[in-house]
């Protein structure tokens, strides 16, 4: 009887020691910090040039002092004014679906950890109608092997990018006021597809490198609708996709706190190992 209690109890201390094993690992595993990956700017600058949905206020900024004073010292400040949805920024739930999350009420697990890209871009940079389709997403895990990976943040590479800040490219149109909207002409994500993420797939965010992550033409804004009712945000204005991998990377993207907003400016960076 003691042989057995000693053995269970052997046993035991045995299977304790095999569980600490991986905690020690975890603490080994290289972290985007430690490992110096690259890191990517995947924003625009705000300045006058900055592109502004055509209703939107655009981006403003007074100069309070700029100069040597004459306590010896140089002193510069300003002050800016914007609308939350213009240039490199973030959709909150609460844009498209009430009750949902306002801007500062959005957890960071939502806005930092794991990335992949689905490149679009030689389909869509000459359709400026381009919508992105679940079949893109099936592609994009035919080629990889794989499902898109539960806890992603999905980046969606258009190559309108390119084009900004031209505004008649990028917008399809330079002009400004309720009737431009008519005149929108840019990629985004097909309803359907959107509908298919929130189905099948656990996305945390989703973002891409055109004004809105429906395309141009849209009149009922559905991807938004289906998005950001599941509260999964959505960045817009991105840049500098094309030089991310399609998986493997991890994206940090911070708006700023604004409390009870519907977006904010967002300063949006990838970490590419190697
Ligand atoms: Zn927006």
């Amino acid at each position: 009887m003691n042989k057995i209690i000693f053995l269970l109890t052997a046993l035991l201390m045995f299977s304790c020691k095999q569980e600490q094993k991986p905690v020690e690992k975890d603490l080994e595993a290289p972290n985007p910090v430690s490992s110096k990956p690259k890191i990517i700017d995947l924003t625009h600058e705000f300045s006058e040039e900055t592109v502004y949905w055509v209703t939107a206020k655009e981006f403003e900024m007074d100069v309070v002092a700029e100069g040597h004073t004459d306590a010896g010292y140089y002193y510069a400040a300003n002050n800016f004014a914007t609308a939350e949805h213009g240039g490199t920024h973030i959709d909150a739930p609460i844009h498209f679906a009430a009750n949902k999350q306002h801007v500062n009420e959005i957890p960071l697990e939502k806005l930092i950890g794991p990335a992949i890209k689905v490149d679009v871009s030689e389909r869509s940079f000459t359709n400026p109608d381009y919508l992105v389709s679940i079949e893109d997403f099936t592609n994009w895990e035919k080629e990889h092997g794989m499902q898109i990976p539960e806890g992603s943040i999905v980046l969606l590479e258009t190559g309108f990018s390119k084009y900004y800040p031209d505004k008649k490219k990028y917008l399809g149109t330079d002009q400004r006021g309720p009737e431009a909207v008519k005149l929108l002409h840019f990629p985004g994500l097909d309803p359907e597809a959107a509908q298919w993420l929130v189905d099948n797939r656990k996305i945390n965010s989703i973002g891409l490198d055109t004004p809105s992550i429906d395309y141009g033409q849209s009149k009922d804004f559905k991807a938004h609708v289906i998005l950001l009712s599941e509260n999964i945000p959505a960045f817009e204005n991105l840049t500098n996709l094309e030089q991310l991998p399609t998986k493997d990377f991890e994206v940090v993207a911070l708006p700023m706190k604004i409390k009870g907003g519907s977006g904010a400016p967002l300063r949006i960076v990838a970490f590419v190992n190697e």
